[in-house]
C-alpha cells in the first residue's frame, strides 16, 4: 500500500506534534471499539502517522487510532469543519484549531477507526496481519509462501500471509517477476521466489516514489503500471498483448509471453468457470 505509506508521511509532516483537542465519530458505526475511551488521547501530541498493512496509525502514545480507509475512504485536513460533512465518519480536532476528517465515498460505510491502547500488533484489527511485504527478504518470503498453497496472485493479496499488497500491485509484481499469477505459491522454486521477492521491492519502491511526488493520495487510475487495468494494450517488456481474467471483485492482468510461456489462461467469457 504505497499510497497509504506516502499519505502517512504527508500527514506526519503536516500534523506531527499537534496536540489533540477532541476526537468525534460522526456516525454510529465509525468507531469500532468500546474501550479505551478515545478521549484518553486528548491533550497528547500526535507523535506520527504510521502505517501497518493497509492501516493508517495515528499515534498519540499510549493510544493509537487505527484507521482503515477501504476503497473509498480518505483522511484529509478539514479546514471547514462543517457540522455534517459529506461522507464524514470521524474528526480529529487539534488544539491549534486544525482538524483531520475521515470520509468515505459511496454508501458502503466500511471504513472505520479503532482506538487501541498499547501495542497495536497484539490487538484488533492489526492482530493477525502478516509481515509488511516491503520488509521481506527472499528467505522469509519463501517461508511464508511454503505455507500457502493458493495461487500466487491470491497469496500476495492475503493480508494474513503478507501485508500491504492489493490488486494492482499483485498484478504488477507477478508481471515483473515473470511468474504466472496462477502458479501455486507453495511450489515455487528458489529462483522464482528470488524473482518474486525482488519484484515486490521493485514495484513497491516505484509506487512509493510516484506517490511521494503527489500532494494527496492517488486514485487507482493515476497509479503507474505495465499490466494492471491495461487489457488489450501492449506489454512494455515484450510487445505481446496484455490479457485479463475477470473475477467478481478484481481482475487478474498478465502477459502470456512474459509470464506463462505463451499460454493463454482464460478470457473474460470463460473465466467465471475458474472460480
Ligand atoms: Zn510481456
Amino acid at each position: 500500500m504505497p499510497e497509504i505509506a506516502a499519505h502517512a508521511e504527508r500527514l506526519t509532516a503536516e500534523f506531527g506534534g499537534a496536540e489533540l483537542a477532541s476526537f468525534r465519530p460522526l456516525t454510529f458505526t465509525a468507531l469500532k471499539t468500546y474501550a479505551p475511551n478515545p478521549d484518553e488521547a486528548v491533550g497528547t501530541p500526535l507523535q506520527r502517522v504510521g502505517r501497518r498493512g493497509k492501516y493508517l496509525l495515528l499515534e498519540f502514545p499510549p493510544l493509537t487510532f487505527v484507521v482503515h480507509l477501504m476503497q473509498g475512504g480518505r483522511l484529509k485536513p478539514d479546514p471547514k469543519q462543517s457540522a455534517k460533512p459529506r461522507g464524514g465518519l470521524a474528526r480529529w480536532v487539534f488544539a491549534d484549531g486544525r482538524a483531520l476528517l475521515l470520509t468515505e465515498a459511496g454508501t458502503e460505510r466500511r471504513a472505520g477507526v479503532w482506538a487501541v491502547a498499547g501495542d497495536v500488533e497484539t490487538q484488533d484489527p492489526v492482530l493477525g496481519l502478516g509481515p509488511d511485504a516491503e520488509t521481506l527478504d527472499a528467505a522469509t518470503l519463501g517461508a511464508v509462501l511454503s505455507q500457502h498453497s493458493g495461487r500466487v496472485h491470491g497469496v500476495l493479496r492475503n493480508q494474513q500471509a503478507l501485508a500491504g499488497i492489493g490488486r494492482r500491485l499483485a498484478n504488477e509484481i507477478c508481471h515483473t517477476a515473470k511468474l504466472s499469477p496462477f502458479a501455486n505459491a507453495a511450489k515455487l522454486g528458489p529462483d522464482e521466489v528470488e524473482r518474486l521477492a525482488a519484484a515486490i521491492h521493485t514495484e513497491i519502491d516505484a509506487s512509493l516514489t510516484a506517490e511521494r511526488e503527489r500532494d494527496d493520495m492517488s486514485s487507482s487510475k493515476d497509479r503507474p503500471g505495465a499490466v494492471h487495468h491495461r487489457e488489450g494494450e501492449t506489454c512494455p517488456v515484450c510487445g505481446d498483448v496484455v490479457r485479463a481474467v475477470e473475477y467478481r471483485s478484481y481482475t487478474v492482468n498478465y502477459c502470456a509471453t512474459c509470464q506463462t510461456g505463451g499460454k493463454v489462461l482464460a478470457d473474460n467469457t470463460t473465466s467465471k468457470f475458474l472460480k
